[in-house]
C-alpha cells in the first residue's frame, strides 16, 4: 500500500483552516488538521514544499516510522510550525488506519472509558454583570463547565477574550482587518485587586456544582501568579489556565507552593519536552496541549500516558483555530483517555462548517459524543472548500502603560 498524491487547502468560515488530504493507492484517503492560528501559511507551505514530496510513495500504515522520518529527519527539531505540519500528517495516518481497520480510532487506543466527554465553553462580557449574562446564556444550554472572562474597572483598553461593549457576545480573537496586530494595553495591579472578588461573586450567583474555569493568558509573573491563585481559592475554580508565560517551567512551581488551586497550562506547548518537569514534579493539575502543534495523535497520546502516571488530567485547546479534524481526533483521544478532564469546546458547529467538514460527531447538554464512523468520522467537502481562501488576519499584541511589550 502506498501513498500516491496529498494536498494542502487553506481556508474555511471565518478562519484560515489548514487541512490536509493524503490519498492511497486504494482509494482509502486520510485528513488531517495543520492550522496554526495567525500563521497558517507557514505548516502548508512545509507541507507542499517538503513534507508532502517524502511521502509519496510511503506505505501510510507505517505511521510511527513516518512520524520519526519527519521529526529526527529535520535535525532542527520542535517548533510549532514543524509539528503542526507533522500533526496534520499523523492525524491523518490515523485516519488512513481506523478506516483500513473498519473501526473508529478510539477503538485502536483500547476503546471507549466513558459515554461522553464534557466540555467547556467561553463565557465573556464588557463587566461582571455581561458576564453574568453571558454565563447563564451556557448553563441554560446544558454546560456543566463555562471559562469566565470580564472587563476590570479602569483596564486602559478591553483585555484579552473581553468585548469593547456590553451584550457583543462572543469575540474570536483573530481580528481580519490586516495583517498589523492591534494593541491592548494591561495593568497588573487592577487585575489582581479586581478579579479574586468577582471570581468569588460568580460562585455566589451560580452556586456549588457549576465547573468555573478561568484564563490569565500568561499575563502575570511568578510571584504574582501565586499571589493571585491564593486569592482565587474561595471560588473553588476548576481550573486557572495560563498563570505564567509557558516556557518558565520553575514558575509553576512557585504558584504550587503557595496554593492548592488546579493549574491548566499549554496549549502553546509542541512537544512532551515542555512538559516533562511539570507532568513529572506534579506541578500542574491538567495538561492543555493540542494534537495539532503537539505533533499529532502519536506524540499527544505518549503525553496523555505519562500525564497519567502523575494525575494530570488532559484539558485540550479547542480554540476556533482548531478545524473539526483536529477537534475529531482529539474527541477520540478524550473518548479513551483513563486521565481525561475536560475539552475546551468553542461551537464550531456553524451550518457552513458543518458543510465543510460533515461528520456525526456530536454535542449535547455540555458533553461531546464522538461518532463511531471509521477513522477520524469527519469528512472534508472539496466543493465546498472552493468557497473560501486565505484570508489575512491577527490576534492582538500586549503593551503596559509605559509602552513595554507584554505577554499576549
Ligand atoms: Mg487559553
Amino acid at each position: 500500500m502506498k501513498i500516491i498524491d496529498a494536498k494542502v487547502f487553506i481556508g474555511g468560515p471565518a478562519k484560515n483552516y489548514v487541512t490536509l488530504k493524503i490519498m492511497t493507492d486504494q482509494g482509502v484517503y486520510g485528513l488531517g488538521d495543520a492550522t496554526l492560528n495567525n500563521r497558517e501559511t507557514l505548516p502548508a507551505a512545509y507541507l507542499q514544499d517538503y513534507l508532502i514530496p517524502n511521502l509519496i510513495g510511503l506505505d501510510p500504515r507505517r505511521s510511527e516510522d513516518i512520524w520519526q522520518f519527519f521529526y529526527r529527519g529535520a535535525y532542527f527539531r520542535r517548533g510549532p510550525i514543524a509539528m503542526a505540519a507533522f500533526g496534520a500528517i499523523d492525524m491523518a495516518l490515523w485516519d488512513i488506519k481506523g478506516k483500513l481497520a473498519n473501526m473508529p480510532v478510539y477503538e485502536l487506543f483500547g476503546g471507549l472509558s466513558r459515554d461522553g466527554a464534557m466540555v467547556y465553553a467561553h463565557a465573556t462580557g464588557s463587566d461582571l454583570e455581561d458576564l453574568m449574562d453571558s454565563i447563564s446564556h451556557y448553563v441554560e444550554q446544558g454546560y456543566k463547565a463555562v471559562r469566565v472572562q470580564c472587563g476590570i474597572p479602569g483596564m486602559p483598553t478591553a483585555s484579552y477574550a473581553v468585548p469593547e461593549h456590553k451584550g457583543e457576545g462572543k469575540h474570536y480573537i483573530t481580528d481580519f482587518a490586516g495583517i498589523r496586530p492591534k494593541v491592548e494595553v494591561w495593568d497588573t495591579d487592577k487585575y489582581l485587586r479586581y478579579m479574586p472578588d468577582a471570581l468569588a461573586e460568580i460562585r455566589d450567583r451560580f452556586g456549588p456544582d457549576l465547573k468555573i474555569l478561568h484564563d490569565v493568558h500568561h499575563r502575570l509573573l511568578p510571584r504574582e501568579a501565586a499571589e493571585f491563585a491564593k486569592a482565587v481559592e474561595p471560588a473553588r475554580l476548576f481550573w486557572l489556565e495560563d498563570p505564567t508565560p509557558a516556557e518558565d517551567q520553575n514558575a509553576l512551581r512557585m504558584i504550587r507552593q503557595h496554593s492548592t488551586t488546579p493549574i491548566a497550562i499549554g496549549e502553546v506547548f509542541n512537544s512532551v519536552w515542555d512538559c516533562n518537569r511539570l507532568i513529572e514534579d506534579e506541578l500542574i493539575d491538567f495538561i492543555r496541549i493540542a494534537v495539532t502543534y503537539g505533533g499529532g495523535i502519536t506524540p499527544v497520546k505518549r503525553i496523555v500516558d505519562l500525564a497519567g502516571l502523575h494525575n494530570v488530567r488532559t484539558g485540550f485547546h479547542g480554540a476556533p483555530s482548531h478545524s473539526p479534524i483536529s477537534m475529531a481526533a482529539q474527541s477520540h483521544l478524550n473518548a479513551w483517555a483513563p486521565n481525561f478532564g475536560i475539552q475546551e469546546y468553542l461551537v464550531l458547529g456553524t451550518p457552513e462548517c458543518d458543510a465543510l467538514f460533515p461528520s456525526d460527531h456530536r454535542m449535547d447538554n455540555g458533553m461531546i459524543h464522538v461518532s463511531d464512523a471509521p477513522g477520524l468520522g469527519v469528512d472534508f467537502d472539496e466543493t465546498e472548500a472552493k468557497r473560501y481562501s486565505y484570508k489575512p488576519g491577527s490576534h492582538p499584541v500586549v503593551r503596559l502603560q509605559d509602552g513595554t511589550m507584554w505577554n499576549y
